[in-house]
């Protein structure tokens, strides 16, 4: 113990063949003793495989070493993969060698092996062991699925992966969701999204970006879809028509998310008991008068030019569920009193849209205006100031292209396409206003 490690792994437990022999690393997921045999499962992080010592079959010393184990101590075990109807995957391994690498104190915060529940408080407390049950593993898996599609599919259309500034000198956006830090002798802010970085890039001639970004937000209430820290998708790109175009790539990219998920990671789902079901693409549109007109008709109190609240949000959900069968949905053509200054418009009609699934938004996007003028203009009729916004405006008075974007949230799409009750759940170590560790 504590030495050197002597035997070192040579597969995961969903890899075992029968007739060869092995060395699997893990967590004691569970010991039996039936006296003239026993077991151990094994845990690693692709699954779990017995161990079984029938007491004729292995040496003295490790027989009694079984009986030392304790739940979640770590052990590498060499052995012969046999083929057993009643193990997991129809294989055992018959241990010739076992070395324990590490242990675990008895009393356990909580338990990994799913047998007992525990509350979404003690889990976050104890994330660290949390993550060790499978289910948990499974969520995050999926989520490294949604980023590796996504890369894959916006590599395909030509856009390059960038990276800009959290730590920024003024917000995007404005608000009270700013979280402002101390920056030597100055205040700064950390970034809310990367809006204002991305649109400088259209400046630059390089035409199409996305990033991974993390958003920081000071969301002031507790729910279950919003978070301090987030991570999003976020792209943008130039010499578009209108809306529709960058509709075109969100669409397609969420689509080309489902499908990999679908095809990659059939066994994390199948665990978690999730089928997704994946659209054709165009998505629906419904645009912001039938939402209205759609929720009066339910019997929901909700007036035109208002912004669609959570509770009415998700009532438009089950209704377009129930009408036309749709998880996934555009809302287009919203009053442009709804939208943030940059975004373009027709009249009083923002060519903006949000991207809502099963009624929880999990995008918004748009275009932005490029004309430098209107812009001042309507950051005046915001009742924001011009002045703070220079450094913003000056790549717009030497050749800007029209150009747009979205930003679609990771931990949103994540938990809407896994059905998980609170957006904490796909995050590893989820931070809002009252949790800050771990
Ligand atoms: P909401 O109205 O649901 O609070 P928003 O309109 O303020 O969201 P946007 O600024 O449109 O959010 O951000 C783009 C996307 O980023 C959202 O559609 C959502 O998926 C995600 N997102 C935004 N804020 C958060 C947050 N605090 N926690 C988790 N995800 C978020
Ligand atoms: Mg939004």
């Amino acid at each position: 113990m504590c030495g050197v490690i002597m035997l070192k792994r040579t597969c995961y437990s969903d890899k075992l063949k029968e007739g060869e022999e092995v060395v699997l690393s893990g967590w004691v997921h569970e010991r039996r003793d039936l006296g003239g045999i026993k077991f151990i499962l094994l845990r690693d992080r692709e699954g779990i495989a017995q161990i079984t010592a029938p007491k004729k079959k292995v040496s003295e010393e490790i027989f009694k070493l079984i009986d030392s184990l304790g739940r979640e101590w770590i052990i590498s075990v060499k052995g012969n993969v046999k083929s057993s109807p009643q193990a997991p995957n129809g294989l055992e391994v018959i241990p010739q060698e076992i070395e324990i690498i590490s242990t675990a104190e008895p009393s356990l915060p909580l338990d990994p092996s799913e047998k007992v529940d525990a509350d979404i408080d003690t889990r976050l407390d104890n994330r660290f062991m949390d993550i060790r049950k499978p289910k948990v593993t499974a969520i995050f898996k999926i989520r490294s699925e949604i980023l590796r599609a996504a890369r894959e599919y916006l590599l395909s259309q030509a856009f390059v992966e960038i990276q800009t500034p959290k730590i920024t000198a003024s917000g995007t956006e404005g608000g009270t969701e700013l979280f402002p830090i101390s920056y030597f002798e100055r205040e700064a802010f950390l970034a809310q999204s990367p809006q204002l970085y991305k649109q400088t890039m259209m400046a630059t001639g390089m035409d199409r970006v996305f990033e991974m970004a993390h958003y920081f937000r000071a969301e002031e209430s507790n729910t279950r879809r919003h978070l301090s820290e987030s991570d999003a998708i976020d792209i943008e790109m130039s010499f578009i028509e209108n809306e529709e175009d960058v509709i075109y790539i969100l669409e397609n990219l969420v689509s080309h998310i489902l499908n990999c998920v679908n095809k990659n990671k059939k066994n994390e789902l199948s665990l978690l008991g999730i089928e997704v079901n994946i659209p054709s693409t165009p998505f629906r549109r419904v645009n912001y008068d039938q939402a209205i007109t759609l929720l009066q008709e339910g019997g929901f109190n909700v007036r035109y030019g208002e912004d669609l609240g959570t509770e009415t949000e998700k009532a438009l959900g089950n209704i377009v569920k129930e009408k036309y069968g749709d998880d996934l949905y555009f809302l287009t053509k919203y009053p442009l009193s709804t939208k943030p200054f940059y975004t373009n418009f027709d009249g009083e009609i923002a060519r903006a849209f949000d991207l809502d699934y099963k009624g929880v938004e999990i995008s918004s996007g748009g275009q932005r205006i490029h004309n430098v003028d209107v812009l001042k203009t309507r950051i005046k009729e915001k009742g924001l100031p011009v002045t703070s916004f220079e450094a913003y405006l000056k790549p717009f008075r030497f050749g800007m292209p029209p150009h747009g974007g979205f930003g679609l949230g990771i931990d949103r799409l994540l938990m809407q396409m896994l059905n998980l009750e609170n957006i904490r759940e796909g995050v590893l170590f989820p931070h809002d206003r009252r949790r800050l560790e771990p």
